[in-house]
């Protein structure tokens, strides 16, 4: 066999929408080898179910494969979804070497489809998609555990033409996703098209594919990255922090680098300073056959990577799923503690003075969670892991800016104290487990509160006017002078203050009349009746002046800063005009 001995094997998560058959596919991807007499060369491990290259090969039929590969098998993560594929990080990428999306055939595209697929595409990770259930297709005839092609070439062609139809829906939608993709026995360059593959989870059909497209994708892609040191000391990261009956707290772990033995040294991550422990026990799943064994775990002296573990130590109860877990020596674990508190310090420390504030479920998940904000250019005060506490709430409540009055939490819960002062706050709160709609709904939210907030400032803002007395239109000198004029430039509404064209305020706008009737105010291009208290027609103003509203400082400088893009060209050349006469005689008015 073609085994280099120094790659590991290759580690696989499921992705894909809830229901779409994640948990039967590796049931199937398990259940499958073992009905056919091979259970003792399947591994269960902690969270992880190993295949060997042999039973892969032998599942597609063809022996001389064997020589073609260079992985030992595939190592699939149990816990399926984006949820464990976030936890398993490694130093900022994803611990898991290769993906399956998952996608009900029938069903289509659905809310965590494209979240996997964002995910993905953001680790790098290669991929392929399987394209389930294809026996519910109307007519299908089930070739159980079939190839792909095999079941296929065995179906009508009214039921492969439907097979088709649905199929190149999913080609469309992963287009419109940005990724090209084909079916994959048709794929000739991995690198450039996704391939799909039609599969039954329920009854085998396109198993034998998925597995070969996985190998062929660790071999093309992977071979750089799976070299690891079998006795060098153990890497790893925490799945998740489980109490056990009888241990306390454990945590299951999967080992991608070197070995790790039962009194080892390790440290763990966790919120604070790193845990430093000792490994009192590590445990693997007792095999079906020693099910009575009163203990549901086995304990071995040592593990080698690539593989899932549990391990029972001291002290692990602030352990952080998504975090570092590594060996080390009396010399170098100051050095290593340091360094995996840095790491994990990097996640949630690279914030902004003034922004929202997110809390997730895994260290993992928040850093994705991180990610795709800052690449929303949404600013973040805090990032932290955990639920919402009541210490959170009290620390948003304190921030002024409604705009980052915000809580986002992905995959956490309120806590019962957090949740009666979050209901009686101004905190606007969203919580879901899909990241991009946590985005997507703050963004709308956020679009909507600037327009209110607009709409309001632009309410209660004086807005620039302009306006030209007309010649022989004056209906009375004073008290008020009422005198016929032209908007030339933005809008006149009454009550506000007017100023000539060298800066000086003449007097209050006190009535407005078109045609003899009322109005509130006059736009530009508007000839109307302006009654205005304060100055007398021929000394402090003329016939044909040009007057100007006199825009008070504080809302110039909203004008200019603010909601400039607002105004009409009429409305800017207006205030432009304006704010050239208050600076004429200080060029810091309103600045
Ligand atoms: P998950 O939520 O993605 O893990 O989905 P499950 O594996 O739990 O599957 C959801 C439902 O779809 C279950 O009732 C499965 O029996 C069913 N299912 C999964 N795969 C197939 C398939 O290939 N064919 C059919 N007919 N049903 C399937």
């Amino acid at each position: 066999m073609a085994v280099k001995q120094d790659l590991r094997t290759p580690i696989v998560s499921v992705m894909g929408h809830v229901d779409h058959g994640k948990t039967t596919l590796l049931d199937r991807i398990r259940g499958s080898t073992v009905a056919e007499g091979e259970a003792g060369a399947i591994t269960q491990h902690i969270g992880a179910t190993e295949v060997p290259i042999d039973i892969i090969v032998n599942k597609c039929g063809n022996p001389d494969l064997r020589n073609k590969f260079i992985v030992p098998g595939l190592l699939f993560i149990d816990t399926p979804g984006h949820h464990a594929f976030t936890s398993l990080r490694s130093r900022g990428g994803s611990l898991a070497d290769l993906a399956i999306v998952i996608i009900d055939i029938n069903e289509g595209f659905m809310p965590q489809t494209i979240e996997s697929l964002q995910i993905l595409k953001r680790f790098k990770t290669p991929f392929v998609v399987v394209a389930n259930k294809i026996d519910r297709i109307h007519g299908w005839e089930a070739q159980k555990n079939a190839p792909f092609i095999v079941s296929y070439n065995k179906q009508a062609d009214n039921v492969k033409a439907e097979l088709d139809r649905k199929f190149y829906e999913i080609v469309g939608e992963l287009y419109e996703a940005g990724f090209n993709s084909e079916r994959h026995d048709r794929v000739s360059d991995f690198q450039r098209n996704i391939g799909i593959i039609p599969i039954s989870a329920m009854t085998g059909e396109g198993i034998p594919d998925v597995l070969m497209v996985l190998l062929g994708l660790a071999q093309r892609f992977l071979e750089g990255n799976l070299h690891y040191n079998a006795n060098g000391p153990g890497v790893g990261t925490v799945l998740e922090v489980k109490e056990e009956k009888g241990l306390g707290t454990t945590i299951d772990v999967i080992l991608y680098d070197g070995t790790l033995k039962k009194g080892d040294m390790i440290v763990v991550g966790s919120l604070g300073k790193p845990i430093q422990t000792k490994v009192r026990a590590l445990l693997k799943p007792r095999p079906l056959s020693e099910i009575k064994a009163e203990e549901k775990f086995k304990q071995v002296q040592s593990v080698t990577a690539a593989i899932g573990v549990k391990i029972s130590a001291p002290n692990l109860d602030s352990a952080l799923a998504g975090s570092p877990v590594r060996v080390v020596t009396p010399e170098n674990i100051d050095a290593i503690s340091d360094e995996i508190q840095n790491e994990i310090e990097d996640v949630q420390i690279d914030t902004d003075a003034m922004g929202i504030t997110i809390k997730a479920d895994t260290i993992g998940s928040l850093e994705a969670l991180v990610n795709e904000l800052k690449k929303e250019e949404i600013p973040i005060r805090k990032a932290s892991v955990g639920d919402v506490s009541q210490r959170d709430i009290v620390e948003i409540a304190a921030i002024e800016d409604p705009f980052y009055k915000v809580i986002i939490g992905f995959n956490v819960k309120v806590l019962p104290d957090a949740k009666e002062k979050l209901q009686d706050s101004d905190i606007r709160s969203f919580m879901s487990d899909i990241i991009y709609r946590l985005i997507d709904d703050y963004e709308d939210w956020a679009k909507e509160q600037k327009e209110l907030a607009e709409k309001e400032m632009t309410e209660h803002i004086v807005k620039p006017g302009r306006f030209q007395i007309l010649p022989n239109c004056t209906f009375r000198q004073s008290k008020p002078a009422v005198v016929g004029v032209k908007i030339i430039g933005g809008v006149v509404k009454t009550n506000v203050d007017v100023t000539t064209e060298d800066g000086t305020v003449v007097g209050k706008v006190k009535g407005l009349q078109l045609s003899g009737e009322n109005i509130s105010k006059a736009r530009v291009g508007m000839e109307v009746a302006l009654a205005l208290e304060g100055p007398t027609v021929g000394r402090q103003i003329k016939e044909e002046d040009f007057l100007f509203v006199n825009i008070p400082e504080r809302h110039a400088k909203t004008l200019e800063n603010e909601i400039y893009d607002t105004l009409t060209a009429d409305e800017l050349e207006t205030l432009d005009a304006f704010l050239e006469i208050k600076r004429r005689g200080n060029p810091f008015w309103a600045k």
